[in-house]
């Protein structure tokens, strides 16, 4: 399966309503940053990493891909996607300026590529090629009617909705001010009752001081997990929060590597680990975060920068993985869109990663790469 050429492209999709906002970021539309890998056989595989759509930065991107990743993949072999990562990821030339970042989310898209290209040839769902189905239903949990920038009402209506469509689970976010937010988590637990799993999602805005505050007053609320309570990379502050509270802390979705997250492990820093495909050069280093969270006996919630396209592939297939995220934004821009029914992620059918955009998303929301 020799390598003919590397594409990349970029899509700007709508988010739900017009604009949505967390306690760090306000965006409109979500980033798919991608790459076409076409084979001298005739075979295409897609893949691609996901951006708050900030076309300059979506732009550096797809100048990684196409002038320093591409010219190392010309002519291998695209089954040796293990050999292939180790490549990209060692590039002398690349290794002195970016172990992390444009050029990890740049790898993102290739090696994922790479894998819908494995599996397209072994004409399987990714789910297969990664050992097969270990659970009949993946659990899904809705992030979509959680963001700071829903009013209490409004917020309170789409959970309950989300309950009544079938999910068993809500993520509400978090990081405003610690009144406010207990506020909101009392009457949306309120509204769903004890039998729906609650997580918070802080995206990393608040000091030790404040997450200590908050948590007290969250802990009567039954939360699931605190997510990015901390600074992303602050292992020794969410050390000292996962011993003074009673709420799991959960994070991961800013780590680049599996280095990163070796030192939330040593420490006893983290109980619910969110790699993401989409940051972390790709499946190949976040099935080694997953292999070391199980070895840890920690659960796997895939943070879904791709919109769960690929994670509901590694979710049906890794025994690590507890439960997925699902937001609807991107999904129907794929031909095999990853879809949630009375609360469970449907088992993808089509051979590949769950990569392949449709010729309609590709017309209607893509961008100029440079
Ligand atoms: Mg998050």
């Amino acid at each position: 399966m020799k390598i003919k050429s590397v594409e990349p492209f970029i899509l700007h999709v709508p988010v739900t309503g017009s604009q949505i906002a967390d306690s760090t970021h306000t965006i409109t539309h979500w980033g798919v940053v991608g790459a076409r890998i076409d084979t001298e056989d005739g075979l295409s595989g897609f893949g691609f990493t996901g951006t708050h759509a900030h076309l300059p930065g979506d732009q550096l991107i797809t100048r990684c891909i196409a002038t320093c990743h591409a010219p190392l993949l010309q002519g291998e072999d695209a089954n040796d996607v293990q050999r292939l990562w180790l490549k990209l990821a060692r590039n002398p030339a690349l290794q002195w300026i970016g172990r992390a970042g444009i050029t990890t989310l740049a790898q993102a898209a290739i090696d994922v590529a790479l894998w819908d290209l494995k599996a397209k040839a072994a004409k399987v769902p990714l789910w297969k090629l990664l050992g097969g189905q270990v659970r009949e239903k993946v659990r899904a949990y809705n992030t979509d009617i959680g963001w700071l920038s829903i009013a209490d009402d409004k917020l309170v209506e789409g959970a309950r909705r989300a309950v009544q469509e079938g999910f068993t689970g809500i993520k509400i976010k978090v990081g405003s001010t610690v009144e406010r937010d207990l506020r909101r988590l009392e009457a949306v637990r309120k509204a769903i009752g004890p039998d729906v799993t609650l997580a918070l999602d802080g995206n990393g805005k608040w000091d030790l001081a404040t997450c200590l505050r908050f948590c007290r007053g969250a802990e009567p609320f039954d939360v699931y997990w605190f997510e990015e309570p901390l600074w992303y990379d602050d292992v020794r502050s969410h050390a000292q929060l996962a011993r003074a509270t009673r709420i799991p802390v959960a994070l991961g979705e800013q780590l680049y590597t599996q280095d990163a997250f070796g030192e939330f492990f040593h420490q006893g820093a983290i109980h619910w680990v969110q790699p993401d495909v989409t940051r972390m050069g790709g499946l190949t280093e976040v099935l080694r975060v997953c292999e070391t969270a199980h070895s840890h006996r920690l659960p796997v919630a895939p943070h879904a920068g791709d919109m769960s396209q690929v994670h509901v592939h590694l979710s049906y297939a890794h025994p690590a993985v507890g439960v997925l995220e699902y937001i609807p934004w991107i999904k129907d821009c794929f031909s095999d869109p990853a879809e949630v029914a009375d609360g469970f992620f449907r088992l993808p059918q089509e051979p590949g990663a769950g990569t392949t955009p449709t010729g309609e998303a590709l017309q209607r929301f893509s961008k100029p790469i440079a």
